[in-house]
Parts: structure tokens; sequence; C-alpha cells
């Protein structure tokens, strides 16, 4: 995997934890560059046992809580776009946009992965970051856009292959079964899990052998899962767990050609 490259572009710390953190260390244990940008730093979370944070530390302590997980995937230290939490649709979207165009020119990825449409569970703040890399990584080829880029580190760059992280309807439905809380609360609303259904999954990444390093980097983000939280003992059927165990994606735009079945590897083609 010399020479690979693969960037992930989240809203959130902790964006990344449940649905990339297997791929994430999977490709950086094979060799492969792997970056992770995050628009904020967090701060309108919750802090989920006082003496974690105050409102005052939140942002701090979760970039310090990203760093973390990042050393535990293996990867290169968190990039921020530095915005303000909650507040990206009312960010100009030609200058956020921007500065995801600058990172793909900079860090040069095969290989992009963002939010989907449906950001998980419609946050504006996920859809915001789906919609700007996803142009961004329309725009990083073109030479004349952001021509002020273009210097010796930035120059246009060509991503092979933007893929969606997704959450399965199947499993939606499942958790749905099982009693569990399909949704996550906004502001006191709750906002229901949306995914595609399998027949549209382009790529299933097995992880099972990176579930210990998603558990240990969920417990990263301490603020947001608490101390003693279900993700704080390491079963030994985590590894059995269809939704730590394996990670879905719908590839979104390609310059290598489509696959004919599902995938088992993001690098597909490009080797
Ligand atoms: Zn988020």
């Amino acid at each position: 995997m010399i020479d690979s490259k693969l960037m992930a572009v989240f809203a959130h710390p902790d964006d990344e934890a449940f649905g990339t953190g297997g791929i994430l260390s999977k490709y950086a244990e094979a060799g492969c560059d792997v970056y992770l940008v995050t628009a904020t730093r967090g701060e309108a979370g919750q802090i989920a046992e006082d003496d974690l944070a105050t409102h005052a530390d939140l942002p701090f302590v979760r970039e310090q809580e990203l760093r973390c997980a990042c050393e535990i995937y293996g990867i290169h230290p968190p990039r921020f776009l530095d915005y303000a939490d909650g507040l990206l649709p009312l960010i100009h979207q030609g200058q956020a946009v921007g500065k995801v165009v600058r990172l793909i020119r900079e860090l040069k990825p095969q290989v992009v992965v963002t939010f989907g449409p449906d950001g998980i569970y419609g946050h504006y703040d996920h859809i915001a970051v789906h919609r700007w890399t996803t142009i961004a990584v329309e725009l990083a080829a073109d030479a004349t856009c952001f021509p002020h880029h273009v210097n010796e580190r930035c120059e246009p760059h060509q991503v092979s292959k933007l893929y969606y992280r997704v959450i399965l309807e199947e499993q939606i439905q499942a958790m749905r079964e099982r009693g569990e809380p399909a949704a996550m609360m906004m502001d006191g609303v709750p906002f229901s899990f949306v995914g595609p259904p399998m027949a549209e999954i382009t790529t299933v990444i097995d992880v099972s052998q990176y579930v210990e390093h998603k558990l240990r980097a969920i417990r990263c983000h301490a603020t947001q899962v608490g101390r003693g939280s279900r993700f704080s003992d390491v079963s030994a059927d985590a590894q059995e767990d269809p939704l730590l165990a394996q990670e879905h994606f719908v590839l979104a735009r390609s310059r290598v050609g489509w696959p004919a079945g599902v995938e088992a590897d993001l690098f597909d083609r490009l080797r």
C-alpha cells in the first residue's frame, strides 16, 4: 500500500469512530497514509460526566480526545477546518469548499470518505460536510478553480474514488426491533437514523480484526460516551457484532470504473 492515501472528512470529533474507525485502523496498518479532517472541535456536544470538561474548555478537550483516537488508529494527527459546531449550514459554502479543496491538493488522496446525503441522522452539520466534500472532490482537479492555491504543494489533484459512509437500513430496522433508540437527540428532538438498504451498498469492509481499536478509540471520546459506557468492555463476541465488525459504504464517484458486485476494499482497482 505504498503511496496509497485515504482522507476522511467529517463534522465533529467522534463522527469517525463508529462507522469508520475500522477502515482508518485497517488501512493505516496496511501502510496507507490516512488523514482525518474534522470541520469543528465539537463544542456543542455533551459533557457526559461533569469532571471531564467545562463548556469553556470542551473544544480543547474534544480536540485532545480526537488526537487520542487518531493515535489508536495509527493515522496522522487530525486536521481541523476551524468552524463552529452546530453552525455549518451558515458557513459560506465557497469558503468551506475552498478549504477542503486545499487539503485534497496538499494531501493528494486517491480515496476520500465522507457522509452521505442522509448525514446518518439528518444532522445539518453532517449534511453540510457531505456537500462541501462532494463539491471539493470535483473541483480539486480543476486548475481554474481556486487558482490561488496552486503552488508547489497544492497543484490540482484528481481523487479516484469518493465514498459515502452509511448505516444500513436493515441495521436500523434491527435496532428498532430490539427496542434500541434508532435516533440521536438534538436540542431535545429525536432525529431518526436514515440509511440505504443493502441492495444499494457498493462496498462492505470487514474490520473484525480492528474492533478492539475501534472500541479503544470510542473510549477516547469520553466526553461523548462517558467513562462507564457500554463500549467500556471488549466482550468476546464484539468481533462478531455486525455493527462493529463491518463498515458500509456507497461509492459515489469513481474515475476507475464501477464494481460488478459488492467490493471488499476501498482501494479496489487502484493497486
Ligand atoms: Zn457529528
